[in-house]
Parts: C-alpha cells; structure tokens; sequence
C-alpha cells in the first residue's frame, strides 16, 4: 500500500473516513479535531497529500496562502477573529506531528495558554 493509501487525512478526503468537516472548496478541506483542545478545533488541510510543511515544494508554497484564506474565512465566520485565535502547524517529529498530512490548526472559544501549545 503506498503512502498516499495509508494516510488518515487522504482517506478523510476520499471520504472513506468520515469528518465533521466545516469547509470546503477546491484545494482546501477543513474539519472539526476528533480531540478538540477548544471549543473550536478545526484542522485545515490541502486535498493534494504534502506529508508537512517542510515537504511542499518551494514551487507550490501558494497552498499555504489557500490554507490560511479558508482558515481566515471560517475564523470569521464563527466569530473568533474579533477576540482572538491560535494558529499551530507541526511539523515532522521534533515538532510534535502525528498525522504525517500537512494541515493548519486552529484553536478558539477559550483564552489560550503561554506556552506555545496551545494547552
Ligand atoms: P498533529 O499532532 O499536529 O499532527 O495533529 C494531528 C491532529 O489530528 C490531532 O489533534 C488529532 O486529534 C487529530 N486527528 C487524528 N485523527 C483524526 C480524525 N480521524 N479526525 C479528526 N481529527 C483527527
Ligand atoms: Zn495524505
């Protein structure tokens, strides 16, 4: 099985996994964290499978612009953008990632913590 077949996030975009998901255009799918860390935890991830941030192509870093366009969209629209959100993106094992799919999370609904984690 390649890669691409075993990857949770790639069978969440074929539907083969379901998601609550709460966005979704073209490139760009975004759902609610199966283990939310506020009361909003969405994660938003490009369709085409990147493993992290630091495997997508310099070429076709425009899809971080597409990923924190909808971010932003959705950040709005559930009304977290007046007092405030957290961004978390990590990546590959020193930086704490556990689904080797690039995605962008975004945290809201409570006053987050100083310590970068977002706990
Ligand atoms: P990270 O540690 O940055 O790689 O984050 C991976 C995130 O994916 C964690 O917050 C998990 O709770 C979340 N997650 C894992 N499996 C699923 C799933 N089936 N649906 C939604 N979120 C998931
Ligand atoms: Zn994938």
């Amino acid at each position: 099985m390649s890669e691409l077949e075993n990857c949770l996030f790639c069978k969440i975009v074929k539907g083969l996994i379901p998601s609550q998901k709460v966005y979704e255009d073209e490139k760009i799918l975004a759902f609610k964290d199966i283990s939310a860390q506020a009361p909003i935890h969405y994660l938003f991830i490009p369709k085409k499978h990147y493993q992290s941030l630091a495997d997508v192509p310099l070429s076709e870093m425009s899809i971080m612009t597409e990923l924190f366009t909808a971010m932003r969209k959705v950040a709005d629209q559930e009304g977290v953008s007046v007092g405030g959100f957290r961004n978390v993106i990590n990546t590959r094992k020193q930086g704490g990632q556990t689904v080797d799919h690039l995605h962008v999370h975004l945290l809201g609904g409570r006053l987050m913590g100083g310590d970068m984690t977002g706990a």
